[in-house]
């Protein structure tokens, strides 16, 4: 199999190093890039499988890097794995508006860094081969909820849940893309643009009454402290 691509942007010498030889070790390829302003000329010259995008970096940062790759006709697809700093909560928030897959919070356990790239390449190739639209294309099973976005209706165990317009939204917009994280802002966004009013406050109750009525399956949306919510992962691995 071929080695999977990454391109590192990150100016911390001793973080490249952990890093490099991390990726070296899991058997990734890997590129360093460390100012900022260098990222997007590398990142076509190699075409990488995913990024890891330091966040303050010389010249340009992490944020800008993100837009870019995201308007870029080649890269708009790469996936993105933010680096940030634990206390950076509004720059993780940021991070992912600007189009990041998923973040890292620094110290990170090269483990753990591993699972989050290995992780984030699987969604997208999974959204390659037809799943980029769930929401659209039809119906979301994952473990015991089955969602008919046509229908408008959801279920749970065969069961029919009795959600509210914003409910049924939420958790179609998080069932869509398991494992993914959405800031409240993005989840305010989303179902705003149905036309009815949502605030950010409102997405935290929102919530709250739809794990209600998930009765033992709440725990399938998750909170992401400090970002927002995401609907667990592991239970499509198993179907
Ligand atoms: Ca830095």
């Amino acid at each position: 199999m071929k080695a999977e691509r990454i391109l590192v942007v990150e100016d911390e010498d001793d973080i490249v190093e952990l890093i490099q030889f991390t990726l070296h070790r899991e058997g990734f390829e890997s590129e360093v890039v460390q100012k900022g302003d260098e990222a997007l000329a590398r990142a076509e010259s190699m075409e990488p499988d995913l990024i890891l995008l330091d966040l303050m970096l010389p010249g340009k940062n992490g944020h800008q890097i993100c837009s870019d790759l995201r308007a870029h006709p080649r890269l708009a697809q790469t996936p993105v794995i933010m680096l940030t700093a634990r206390s950076e909560e509004k720059e993780m928030i940021q991070g992912l508006e600007s189009g990041a897959d998923d973040y890292v919070t620094k110290p990170f356990s090269p483990k753990l860094l591993c699972a989050r790239i290995r992780a984030v390449i699987r969604r997208r190739r999974r959204e390659e081969d037809g799943g980029a639209h769930p929401v659209a294309s039809g119906r979301i099973q994952r473990g015991p909820v089955e969602i008919d976005p046509n229908r408008h209706r959801a279920t749970l165990n065969g069961k029919a849940l009795e959600l509210t317009y914003t409910e049924f939204h939420l958790l179609a917009l998080l069932a869509g893309r398991p494992g993914w994280v959405f800031s409240r802002y993005q989840i305010v966004d989303s179902i705003r643009g149905e036309g009815y009013p949502v605030t950010k406050r409102s997405v935290d109750v929102q919530v709250v009454g739809l794990r209600k009525k998930l009765g033992e399956s709440a725990r399938l949306i998750e909170t992401v402290r400090g970002v927002g919510y995401r609907f667990a992962e592991e239970v499509e691995e198993t179907d």
